[in-house]
């Protein structure tokens, strides 16, 4: 297979996956009601100063070009002056997480980011949603698909845009993948595996370890990539689960799942095999099909990813996966352009995540899936 250049790559999502790229000459054609309405560069308000807002998300919004960095939310006091100085953010959008609310009153922010412990999810992207603001929810969507359903109403309800931090969704390894089974390049599917773990051994005490505020563990964390990987390895939402855990190291994983190992079965006969956990390190995706087969390992870090296949080695150039994120959803507000990790592929994928936990309560049992089309965007025609 030859390589893909950054350029011709480029012309396919501006022809093919960016269908809507005529759009792109209709500025404002979302954000409708909204203060977004009159401009080509959307406010940012980063909500939660921890490590990925730190190192990824506040670096790639220097970097974006229909998005910056507007405002921040924090309940760390010292964080308010530190941000202030390094971004140059003016005081009076510099929020806490009491006057949160207040959000609504300014101008210069019309996107809220969540960055927080899972459990605030929820709180958060509603409450940005009332204030107005188009929502950008970290992953896992939040810790149950009730709270999924609340932020998608919150967001309709409001008339809000609304998108998951999934931004493997943007970086062009990932939508090759998609590519190849829109278009059938190694023939019928039969199995993909997808794993995404890494080894936890830092502070037993971290919120990741801490089921009220996390929602679980390996499985909320890094099983969503997992899950992701093979929805989008096989171009198919699956039609039911079941899963097995496995405990190792009890004395440092006290509350939340370790190691999960779960069997997806899909409409077309294929099969996934997806593995999760906090104790071991992978990163990896492989579909074996009729008349080939193709990889990624890594798969789902930061990157650079790095691609093989049957037809010979898949290559992009790097660029930064966060900035890529933002700025689709950026240009969906102001395009309308696709949104391609909207609240419903955040919900689909939370009613796998307890299909899961209920299969493993069941000693393994074979849990139903109801996903139909569910989440399913830019996939197969
Ligand atoms: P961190 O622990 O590094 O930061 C979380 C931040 O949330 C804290 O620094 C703090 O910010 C704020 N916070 C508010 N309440 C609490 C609380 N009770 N306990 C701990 N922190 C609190 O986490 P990450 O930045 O790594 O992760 C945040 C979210 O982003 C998670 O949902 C995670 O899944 C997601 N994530 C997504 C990634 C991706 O690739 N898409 C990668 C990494 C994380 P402050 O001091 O400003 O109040």
């Amino acid at each position: 297979m030859k390589k893909i250049s950054r350029r011709v790559f480029n012309k396919k999502l501006s022809t093919g996956l960016f269908g809507a790229g005529a759009l792109a000459s209709m500025p404002f054609a979302c954000g409708m009601g909204h203060n977004s309405s009159k401009k080509t560069s959307l406010g940012i308000a980063l909500v939660g100063l921890g490590s990925y807002s730190t190192y990824q998300l506040a670096p790639a919004l220097a970097q974006t070009k229909h998005c910056h960095l507007a405002g921040i939310v924090t309940g760390t006091k010292e964080k308010e002056s530190l941000w202030a100085s390094n971004y140059n953010i003016p005081v009076t959008n510099i929020y806490n997480y009491q006057n949160f609310d207040e959000i609504a009153k300014n101008k210069d922010i019309d996107i809220v980011y969540v960055v927080l412990p899972n459990s605030l999810h929820a709180e958060f992207s509603i409450r940005a949603a009332k204030a107005g603001k188009h929502v950008i929810c970290e992953k896992p969507m939040a810790i149950s698909v009730e709270e999924c359903d609340a932020i998608i109403q919150s967001c309709e309800k409001a008339g809000v845009n609304l998108g998951i931090g999934y931004r493997l969704h943007s970086e062009p390894y990932t939508q090759e993948v998609k590519r190849f089974v829109k278009e059938n390049t190694f023939g019928k599917i039969n199995y993909v595996l997808a794993e995404a773990a890494y080894r936890s051994t830092g502070n037993p005490g971290q919120w990741r370890l801490n089921k009220r505020l996390s929602g679980g563990g390996a499985l909320m964390n890094m099983g969503v990539y997992s899950i992701q990987s093979a929805i989008y390895g096989t171009g198919e939402n699956p039609l039911s689960v079941s899963a097995q855990e496995y405990s190792t190291r009890p004395e440092y994983f006290k509350e939340t799942d370790e190691t999960i190992t779960a069997q997806l079965k899909f409409p077309s006969g294929a099969l996934g095999n997806i593995f999760t956990s906090h104790n071991a390190n992978a990163n990896r995706l492989y579909a074996s099909c009729d008349s080939g087969w193709f990889a990624l390992e890594p798969a789902n870090n930061y990157g650079p990813l790095a691609g093989n296949s049957s037809l010979g080695p898949i290559a992009f150039e790097h660029e930064s996966q966060q900035k890529l994120q933002m700025d689709d959803f950026a240009s969906h507000i102001l395009y309308g352009t696709e949104n391609r990790a909207p609240g419903a592929m955040g919900k689909r994928d939370m009613i796998i995540v307890e299909a899961i936990y209920k299969s493993i309560a069941e000693g393994g049992s074979t849990i139903p899936l109801n996903l139909g089309n569910m989440g399913l965007v830019g996939y197969r025609p």
